[in-house]
């Protein structure tokens, strides 16, 4: 996943809101000169001073919980200040005075802001969460007050009336685009009342989304299941069955083990226990976060969300949240995103339906009575997987240590880009299991910081996702990115050390990926950097990665045995390839419905508040999913739209694996999955562009034509007739 705010990209930097990443790219030429430090030399708070530290890193040993809101206050003062300048400014408006000092303005407050989401996202607290809801409705405002201001609409106005006669550069006219459609896209277009309206409702969304996410995480955490019988947790892999009794430790338990719904803990749980009913209530537990009718009940918070964001796309002049969503996206309109997961949608179902046969028929030849069940299927998945390619999961385990392989990736990112990583132990974090590496190119020259934080703790919200601490310019010298990666892997334990396994490895060379795509950028504008691309397309940079990993000849580098060393056995890694379509069926449907899901709720057409519950099962109901699998999220539980950025864009994912199969194929064409000539033509036309063109243009540009639909159906073995 990718860190996004509340807000539209492009907008969102006008808003100094943004956390999101980018940096400098690898030329021969001398080094460009640094830019001038961020701050206020000498000020006490931490988070407002200069940054003396090396590559100028945050000082996180220094930033304490009470300085988050004095030094948003203040920052946000200093935005106004720079605001009033650019608008009081007596020169007649011209790119450089309005749309070049827009983008300067807000430095301090981004600053402030990129740091704060991303200790709040990894290691928050009860100070922290307060800072959070105190400040959700004072920066909507804030921002509001900069995008609807009317002195400010009619500079932009009137640079981009003039835009083809000002002389610009391709990526001078594209920042002047984007910024001004942040503020039509915000209702500065508006008259009076329509724009109050519009604050209004985006304040109210703000809070919204705030009490959203803190109700999933309380909901969460509050869930528990204890396990007295060692009989109970099957053949639970050693490693996790240690994780498992020290959490029941922790949660002041004499004996037993405890499972939460952090993935790490329920997946292997409803994969491993032989007792239905056990699984039965850690399944239920995960299904109804947020639908509990307790104070932490999200229907009526998210029912309103969808009926506020129908109600501001209408006054917009659009049909629906998704036709508002999708104009700025590469997909561009509603229906062309279900179109193409209808493409998908059919033939997967088919495929789900016969894993659920496979599946009834070995519970019924193991004597188990009555049909298979939402929490049978993980269970019975694992089974059926044994049986057929004698592929043990468990066994894989130690070949998959979570350093080991962060180096694989780092070897990856190597063999495609010359990249080399230098583990910084001396350099400032956040937590003391944060590993920190500076990032060089080829020839030595710095490429940017990079921040890996692994492992799950009750501080951090799950998922993994990817945030930038600082972006890439150019635009009074050189910028070089910082970013951050965070995940929930199961941390080492007194018995071993972090054993993580494919999927999760597949996770870190996504986010990885992102980190990539945000290290490599190398344009002017820090709004148009990186992974400020649009949704849809953000995806790609991450998911392309993820493609090397499941390689022979990249699995025996990196797979190898924590303990021994020795590589990931040929006849191991056949199984795995020969594996790689099972499942398929479940993963795409329970991945398709969740996406439906966030469809529909964005496609009303009328701001009414609907019964959570009663909408999603028709809408589940309308699409035929069947009912031994849910959505890979529930409405109540749906982070990424009423919590993140990503409503009407989950699809993403899924359009984002049409373009990196696709482009996979490139590399496989060539021979080489490491083809030099193929991996410059990636980071030349896509990873080093951020948003300076459109994400499909970049994309023809790097492979010569638009992408198929086919090389993404064969993977997931979705081509019928087996
Ligand atoms: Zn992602």
């Amino acid at each position: 996943m990718k860190e996004l705010t509340h807000t539209f990209p492009g907008l969102a930097r006008i808003l100094g809101l943004v956390f999101l990443g980018a940096t400098l790219s690898a030329c021969s030429e001398a080094p460009p000169p640094p830019a001038p430090p961020v701050g206020i030399a000498g000020h006490e708070n931490p988070l407002l001073a200069v940054w003396d530290t090396e590559f100028g890193v945050p000082p996180f040993d220094q930033i304490q919980n009470a300085h988050y809101l004095p030094a948003f206050h203040e920052a946000m003062e200093i935005h106004r200040a720079e605001i009033d300048a650019i608008v009081g400014n007596s020169d007649a408006p011209t790119f450089e005075n309005t749309i070049v000092a827009l983008e300067e303005a807000g430095n301090l407050y981004s600053r402030v802001g990129r740091v704060f989401g991303a200790v709040n996202g990894a290691h928050t607290n009860d100070t922290l969460t307060d800072v959070a809801q105190t400040l959700a409705p004072e920066r909507a405002a804030h921002g509001d007050a900069v995008i609807l201001n009317p002195d400010l609409w009619d500079r932009v106005n009137t640079v981009f009336e003039a835009k083809d006669e000002l002389g610009l550069t391709p990526e001078q006219v594209k920042l002047l685009e984007e910024t001004h459609k942040g503020f039509v896209r915000s209702g500065a277009a508006l008259d009076g009342d329509a724009k109050d309206r519009i604050m209004e409702i985006n304040s109210e969304m703000a809070q919204l989304s705030t009490k959203f996410g803190l109700n999933v995480l309380a909901e969460t955490n509050a869930y528990e299941l204890l396990v007295p019988d060692s009989a109970d947790l099957g053949g639970l892999p050693g490693n996790l069955v240690a994780l498992a009794a020290e959490r029941a430790q922790t949660n002041g338990h004499e004996t037993g083990w405890a499972f939460g719904l952090d993935r790490p803990s329920i997946n292997p749980f409803l994969e491993y226990s032989p007792n239905r009913e056990l699984r039965r209530d850690i399944f239920m537990g995960y299904a109804l976060r947020g639908d509990n009718d307790n104070d932490q009940d999200n229907k009526k918070i998210l029912a309103r969300m969808a009926a506020r964001r129908a109600e501001r796309a209408q006054i917009m002049g659009y049909p629906t949240h998704a036709h508002f969503i999708l104009e700025d996206n590469m997909a561009e309109t509603p229906d062309r995103v279900l179109s193409f997961m209808e493409e998908v949608w059919r033939p997967a179902l088919e495929v789900a339906k016969q894993e659920r046969a496979d599946m009834q028929e070995m519970m019924n030849a193991e004597g188990v009575p009555g049909k298979l069940e939402g929490w049978d299927w993980r269970h019975y998945t694992e089974k059926v997987r044994r049986a057929r390619f004698a592929l043990d999961q468990e066994a894989l385990l130690p070949f998959f240590e979570v350093n080991a392989v962060r180096d694989g990736v780092f070897m990856i990112a190597g063999n495609l880009y010359g990249f080399t990583f230098h583990e910084r132990t001396d350099l400032p974090r956040w937590h003391p299991d944060q590993q920190v590496f500076e990032v060089r190119e080829a020839d030595g020259s710095d490429l940017g910081i990079l921040y890996l934080d692994f492992f799950t703790r009750p501080s951090k919200r799950g998922g993994a996702w990817m945030n930038s601490l600082r972006s890439q310019s150019n635009l009074d010298g050189f910028v070089t990115p910082i970013v951050t990666t965070n995940f929930n892997f199961p941390p080492a334990t007194t018995d071993g050390p972090s054993l993580i396994g494919l999927n999760n490895a597949m996770t870190l060379a996504h986010e990885m990926g992102h980190a990539l795509h945000g290290l490599m950028s190398d344009v002017t504008y820090s709004s148009l950097s990186g992974t400020s691309v649009p949704r849809d397309f953000v995806e790609f940079g991450s998911q392309i990665m993820e493609n090397w990993m499941g390689e022979p000849e990249v699995l025996t580098q990196y797979a190898k045995h924590y303990e021994t060393g020795e590589p990931l056995p040929a006849e191991v890694i056949e199984k795995l390839q020969a594996s790689a379509t099972f499942n398929q069926g479940f993963i795409t449907v329970e991945f398709i419905a969740a996406a439906l899901l966030d469809m529909g709720w964005h496609l009303l057409e009328e701001p009414v508040e609907l019964d959570a519950d009663a909408f999603e099962t028709a809408e589940m109901q309308r699409v035929g999913l069947i009912e031994e699998i849910i959505p890979r999220y529930r409405s109540t539980y749906f982070n990424h739209i009423f919590s993140g950025g990503y409503s009407a864009g989950y699809y993403s994912y899924l359009w984002a694996e049409v373009l990196d199969k696709d482009a996979f194929q490139a590399f496989v064409e060539t021979g080489d999955l490491f083809d030099s000539d193929t991996a410059d033509r990636l980071r030349r036309e896509i990873l080093s562009r951020g948003g300076t063109r459109p994400g499909m243009e970049l994309y023809v540009n790097f492979r010569g034509r638009e992408p198929s639909i086919q090389a993404l159906l064969e993977a997931r073995g979705l081509t019928g007739g087996n």
